[in-house]
């Protein structure tokens, strides 16, 4: 594939901390429909990758292309209206209101009309909530407090919160982090259910959940692309076992 196929083009990507590149030269190109995985050691400079590409941080120099449209100068706000989703580690649900609630108040046309929870429950927003409530496990629970859910129905109440947004490019940071391995295998089937029309990309440490959803592997080390490709290539690249194995 040519370059310019890609959904997502990130080239010569550098940012300097006080003289320190902690992601240095680096390049790498995400596919529509992929599930992309960036594993590496800590301090690899993975989430540093992630704040640069939703414009949390702003890239010393190299360029981030998505759908053909150069993010780098843009601000964090103007990101996300191109279509890029991004979840952190803690989950920023509300408690107090119910899932079908959390839900409703990140469905887009809900801010722009009335505010947060003024507005009208039309048949389109109900729709989306429930298709999102399934998709998500949690069409059974719409009327519980997102409070009372366990640790790994938060997650993916909030992973919910951003596909009812509706992103071209959904990023998650350890999502499965917490979790047991039960809600692990549900996780790497909600990813498995989201991609038609969208990439994702998946900071993650989990090496058997990795093997469960990465279409490819970026592994990262010093701010550097060290392997790249399916997960059966990247582990068996002896540059990637001296640099696990040497930690
Ligand atoms: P990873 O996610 O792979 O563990 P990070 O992207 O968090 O790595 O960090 C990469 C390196 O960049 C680390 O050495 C970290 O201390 C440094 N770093 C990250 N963000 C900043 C910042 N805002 N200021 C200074 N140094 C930072």
């Amino acid at each position: 594939t040519k370059h310019e196929d890609f959904v997502l083009a990130v080239e010569g990507l550098t940012v300097s901390f006080d003289g320190f590149k902690a992601v240095n030269d680096l390049s790498f190109y995400v596919d529509e429909g992929e599930i992309r995985v960036i594993i590496g050691p800590n301090g690899a400079g993975k989430t540093t990758v992630l704040d640069l590409i939703c414009g949390r941080t702003q890239a010393t120099s190299g360029s981030i292309k998505f759908r053909g449209e150069e993010l780098t100068r843009m601000k964090e706000h103007q990101i996300v209206h191109h279509g890029v989703g991004r979840k952190f580690q803690n989950p920023s649900i509300y408690d107090d209101l119910s899932v079908f609630e959390n839900l409703e108040i990140s469905y887009p046309r809900g801010r722009s009309v009335f505010g947060s929870l003024m507005f009208k429950r039309d048949r389109e927003v109900i729709e989306e909530v429930e298709n999102i409530a399934e998709i998500i496990f949690l069409q059974n629970d719409l009327d519980k407090p997102a409070g009372l859910l366990s640790h790994g129905q938060k997650q993916w109440l909030e992973i919910g919160m951003l596909l009812i947004q509706k992103p071209d490019l959904l990023m998650l940071d350890e999502p499965v982090a917490g979790m047991s391995v039960a809600e692990r295998k549900k996780t790497a089937e909600l990813l498995n259910r989201i991609t038609q029309g969208r990439s994702v990309i998946v900071i993650e440490h989990d090496m058997q959940f990795v093997e469960d959803i990465a279409h490819r592997v970026t592994v990262m080390h010093q701010g550097k692309v060290l392997s790249e490709g399916s997960m059966e290539r990247v582990k068996n690249d002896p540059k990637v076992i001296e640099v696990y194995l040497g930690h």
